[in-house]
Parts: C-alpha cells; sequence; structure tokens
C-alpha cells in the first residue's frame, strides 16, 4: 500500500483513551504496563536533576548522547504499538500513537504542522510543534538560556519511533526551542537521513547501528574520566589542590602552609591571575578550619555603596531596599575563612569597618546595634602596591600594617615557567571531563610554546587557553598549535632561549651536588655506609630486582652483583 497525506487538523491524536486503558497498574507486583511493556514512573524533577548530573560529569554532549538515545530506544520500542493498535487504519493514522505517546509519558505536548509519508516510496517529512515540553522547562531552571536546542529525549524519541514506523533512518532535529535565546516555541523536523545535510552528526547522538558500541565507548569514557579525577585529587591532595613544582612555588607554598598552622592574617600579593584564590583555598583547607565555610569575595566586584552591607550584613529596613535583614559575608565565614581579594579597592570608610572588625573580631551589620562575635581567619589579597596607596592617601596605613603581618608573594607565571606543562595538565583533565572530551594531550610544539609565552595573564590566562583547546580540538586528538594561539610560528628567539635555560638547568644542578656533597663530607659518614645505602634503595626501588636496581645507579649489572655479594659476604640475589 501505498499513500502520501497531508493531515490537516493540527490535533489528530487528541483523544488516546484507548491507550490510557493499556496503562495498568500491578498491585500484586508494583509493576506498570503500557500494555506488554513495563513503565516506570519517575518524578519529573528528579529527572531533571539526572540531567544536570549528567551535564555536569559527561558535558553537553555527552548528556546529549545518553539522553538522545535514552528516547531514541523508547521510541523504537515502543512504536510496535502503532501497528497492534491500528493493524487496518492508512499509516498516517496509525503514527499518531507516537505523539500520543509523548503526551502519555509526559514528555510533551504535540500539534501536528504538517506530515508527508509513503512508506512503500521510503518518503518522509514530518513537522511537529512541542508544546511544554519538560526538557526545555528544565533546562532553563537549571542552566538559564541554551545557544543550542536542548529537547534532546523527545528529539531521540522522536526519531527512535519515526524509524522503526518507516523502516528505515529518519532523523529529527529541533529546529525552534523555547529554551534559547530567540525561540518562543519547540519545533522538530523529521526526514529520512540522506536528506538531512551532514547527517552523520546527528548519528553520533543516535545512530542505531552502533549504539551499544556507542554506550560501551561512553562507559569507558566515564571510567576514564572518573580516574584521572581520582588522580588529579591524590595528586594535588599534597598541596590542598595548588599545583607547582617550581622552586619559586614551593617556596610560596610553604610559606602558606606555615601560616595554615596558626590564625594569623595572611596578604597574599601577586600579579592579576597568578591563582591568589586558589591559594588561599588551599590554606584553607590545610587549617583546622577547612570543615568550616570558605567564603571569596572580590571588593573590586561590588560596588562601594555596598560593599560594607555585603561584608558586615545588614538589618531590615537599613537603607531603602532591604527588606530583609541578612549576615554578611564575615557572618558567613564564621569558624573558617574568609578571603577578600583585590582588598585595595575598600572605600575609606569600609577600611575603617574592616580595621575594627579585624581589632575587635566582631561585627555590627549596618543600621543595626547588636555587637556580634566572629572567629573568621581573613586573607586578604591585592596585585596593587599598597605602599604606595597609603604614601597617597588612598589606603588606610593602619590597616596596612594590620593587613600586612605574613605577606606572601606569588611569583608570576614567566618566572616558573617549570610549572607550566604540570599546570596545563591539570586544566586539560579539568576541561576534558567537563566537556565530555577525550583529548590525547598537547602537542610538543604546542608545549613549547606555552614555554615561551610571555603569559601577561598568569595562571588565569593558561587555563583559558586550556580551556579553549579542548573546545576547539577534534575527539581523540591532541591539542595543537592552532587551537591555542593565532600564529602558529615560533619566536625566533624560542631556539636560543631553550638553550639558555638547559645551561642554566645544569648550573643549578651542579650547584645542588655541591650542596648535598658539602652536608655530607660535614656529617662525618663514610663512603662505605653511603654505598651501601644508595644499593640498598635501589634494590628496594627495584623490587630486588639487580638489574634493574643497576641501571637506576647507573652501574652495570656485574659491577652491582659484585659489590652486592661483597656487602652481604657472598649469596647473589635476582
Ligand atoms: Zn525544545
Amino acid at each position: 500500500m501505498s499513500m502520501s497525506q497531508a493531515l490537516n487538523n493540527n490535533k489528530p491524536w487528541s483523544d488516546y483513551s484507548d491507550l490510557i486503558e493499556r496503562i495498568q497498574f500491578d498491585r500484586e507486583s508494583g509493576h506498570i504496563w503500557l500494555d506488554e511493556s513495563q513503565m516506570l514512573l519517575l518524578d519529573a524533577t528528579v529527572f531533571s536533576d539526572m540531567r544536570k548530573v549528567m551535564v555536569e560529569t559527561l558535558g553537553m554532549n555527552g548528556a546529549r548522547s545518553v539522553l538522545s538515545r535514552i528516547g531514541y530506544l523508547g521510541g523504537y520500542k515502543l512504536c510496535d504499538l502503532s501497528r497492534k493498535m491500528h493493524p487496518d487504519k492508512p499509516d498516517s493514522e496509525a503514527f499518531v500513537i507516537g505523539p500520543q505517546l509523548t503526551m502519555i509519558t509526559g514528555m510533551a505536548a504535540v500539534n501536528l504542522l504538517k506530515l508527508d509519508m509513503d512508506i512503500e516510496a521510503g518518503t518522509f517529512y514530518g513537522e511537529f510543534e512541542i508544546l511544554s515540553s519538560y526538557e526545555s522547562d528544565s533546562f532553563i531552571k537549571e542552566f538559564g538560556h541554551s545557544d543550542d536546542p536542548v529537547c534532546w529525549h523527545l528529539v531521540g524519541f522522536a526519531s527512535g519511533y519515526s524509524s522503526r514506523f518507516m523502516g528505515k533512518e529518519i532523523i529529527y532535529r529541533e529546529v525552534e526551542c523555547r529554551a534559547t535565546h530567540d525561540d518562543h516555541r519547540c519545533v522538530i523536523i523529521g526526514k529520512p537521513a540522506e536528506e538531512w545535510d551532514d547527517y552523520q552528526s546527528d548519528a553520533e547522538y543516535f545512530g542505531p547501528l552502533n549504539i551499544r558500541e556507542e554506550m560501551l565507548d561512553l562507559q569507558d569514557r566515564i571510567a576514564g574520566l572518573k580516574q584521572r579525577i581520582n588522580e588529579t585529587d591524590t595528586d594535588s591532595a599534597s598541596n590542598c589542590g595548588t599545583v607547582g613544582c617550581s622552586e619559586r612555588f614551593k617556596h610560596a607554598w610553604q610559606m602558606m602552609e606555615k601560616a595554615a598552622e596558626s590564625q594569623v592574617t595572611v596578604l597574599i600579593l601577586g600579579e592579576t591571575g597568578v591563582g591568589k584564590e586558589m591559594f588561599a583555598r588551599g590554606l584553607h583547607r590545610c587549617s583546622d578550619r577547612s570543615d568550616k565555610p570558605f567564603v571569596a569575595i572580590n571588593c573590586a566586584a561590588i560596588p562601594s555603596t555596598l560593599i560594607e552591607a555585603e561584608l558586615f550584613g545588614v538589618e531590615a529596613e537599613a537603607y531603602t531596599g532591604a527588606n530583609n535583614s541578612r549576615p554578611g559575608h564575615f557572618e558567613r565565614a564564621d569558624g573558617g575563612t574568609l578571603f577578600l581579594d583585590e582588598v585595595g579597592e575598600l572605600s575609606l570608610e569600609a577600611q575603617s569597618s574592616l580595621l575594627r572588625v579585624l581589632q575587635e573580631s566582631e561585627v555590627v551589620r549596618v543600621g543595626g546595634a547588636e555587637v556580634r562575635k566572629i572567629d573568621t581567619r581573613l586573607v586578604a589579597a591585592t596585585n596593587e602596591d599598597l605602599e604606595k596607596a597609603v604614601a597617597e592617601g588612598r589606603f588606610r596605613a593602619d590597616l596596612y600594617y594590620r593587613l600586612n603581618i605574613y605577606p606572601v608573594t606569588i611569583p608570576p607565571l614567566r618566572e616558573r615557567v617549570e610549572d607550566i606543562p604540570l599546570l596545563a595538565d591539570h586544566f586539560l583533565t579539568k576541561y576534558s571531563a567537563q566537556y565530555g572530551k577525550r583529548v590525547k594531550g598537547i602537542s610538543d610544539k604546542a608545549m613549547l610554546m606555552l614555554n615561551y609565552h610571555q603569559w601577561p595573564g598568569n595562571v588565569r590566562e593558561l587555563e583559558n587557553m586550556i580551556e579553549r583547546g579542548v573546545i576547539l580540538v577534534d575527539n581523540g586528538a591532541s591539542i595543537s598549535v592552532p587551537h591555542l594561539f593565532a600564529s602558529s610560528d615560533v619566536p625566533p628567539a624560542a631556539a636560543a632561549r631553550e638553550k639558555n635555560r638547559e645551561r642554566q638547568q645544569k648550573i643549578a644542578r651542579s650547584i645542588s651536588s655541591e650542596d648535598w656533597a658539602n652536608d655530607l663530607v660535614e656529617s662525618g659518614i663514610g663512603m662505605e655506609e653511603i654505598e651501601t645505602t644508595l644499593i640498598n634503595k635501589a634494590m628496594t626501588k627495584a623490587n630486588g630486582n639487580v638489574a634493574r636496581a643497576a641501571r637506576l645507579l647507573g652501574l652495570s649489572r656485574p659491577a652491582l652483583a659484585y659489590r652486592l655479594k661483597r656487602g652481604s659476604g657472598g649469596g647473589e640475589a635476582d
């Protein structure tokens, strides 16, 4: 039978009582049945939350893949009902089960705009208006408006259902979505796959042929990302989340660790973007306040008229617009740590209030009289020369001295280039997980370029650059120079600088060997004891394997075996 037909009535499926009759609740087993399919009744907000978790853990594309597939499989499976319930009806009338299913499963209401199909000829064109889509509602609620359509589950469902119905691959796309900035409704259009330009890109989300493989692939990706995230956590646990291996970095971090043991007010100095907040968080996590709140405030981001209310709280009707009393950041951070970034931006009035709080350990809310005791450790930060600000009368000298008890300077990134690979890798792991991408790594040339860059924006600039790289790179590929930099030319001075660096590193190494040699000589430990200790250490590291231990010591295997024999007075281990 061949037929081609466009329906006029835009709700040919508003009566679906026969479908509802097939829903049964089995009181014995607790099962819910739709005809012969077992169904679940899920709380929509739970599903929304799940969606949010998916977006956060798998990235937008990962979440879209999972939800499109869930929809596709559901539509594909439930399509059987159309033939079962309407065996003798024309195709376009039997098709109504699909839109009816989206309604009884609570996905959305559907209006018909256009439907034209012929199973024998293999032609299909469906255009539907989707009303009150739960997906667009939940998306807006969780994430605000989107740049792209978000009704993935529904589009998957329509594609699965129509593909099964037509016996060929029908792909839907959402051409308008209420969750985007511009559209006021959702509209989906379905056509045979080959009629879409680049339909392969849709197959990535719900291609029926390789669903199993893709699902397995996805599982691998999730497992891999989880592991990498865990590794990152453990790696950084030793220095509480801050990343670096250079001497300058270590020195700054040791200063922070020492401060963490006391309650001293810390002033973090450094250029914009060096990671002052990261250091403050690290200090908080290492301190005995770690289970209490860490509150971070950027003083430059709050209008000067509101800063006092923000910091110290406000009592109702202190000024027009304040209807409710609320605590300030000092109170919110009670027991924990308050991080005040760009403290040099505070108005003179706010400065004197801050000084009072620091001196008395108590706050009075704006417009209030009650004195509240607080126990908040302050970590302040600035990229400004506060001494100069004091000289110019913009910053109170007494507050400066109160803050400057324990200053720690975070070096700019260009002065600790050794940290760049470590930081780049850290951000790569972070953003691969966030965007649900498999990124092989950073190409050697790109890494070289990162080392030579001057980093005026410091760690933040590096982080932004890596995030952009992760967005631009194709799945499974390495981030290369064009993903990071506009121009792919390595600066001409690069090679010379690399040589210079190697030389400096050599000098640094020789200085340090001179240091430990001095220490050893002065300690009075004998040669033999040194040799035995070294050999024992290498053998432990090599799990008793003589050949491996010899490699670690830069000796041949026989040479080490000889020394071992001599040391133990006979016998040879391997
Ligand atoms: Zn939509």
